[in-house]
């Protein structure tokens, strides 16, 4: 993939083209309204626990 460069976490600013092969494999995209957003595994943790409590997005 030539898009690499763009692929910084949305919430830490983490880089994945950084990330060792396996951590990349972790991250997790996200597409919004036709972009698309990346999150980093440690913040992917954080994520999926606000999605589990239904906290509104702007809790975050
Ligand atoms: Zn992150």
């Amino acid at each position: 993939m030539s898009e690499a460069a763009s692929d910084v976490c949305a919430r830490c600013g983490r880089s994945r083209v950084a990330d060792s092969p396996t951590e990349a494999l972790a991250w997790v995209a996200e597409v919004e309204g036709g972009r698309t957003s990346w999150l980093c595994p440690a913040c992917v943790r954080e994520h999926v626990r606000d999605i589990e409590g239904k906290l509104p997005a702007e809790y975050w």
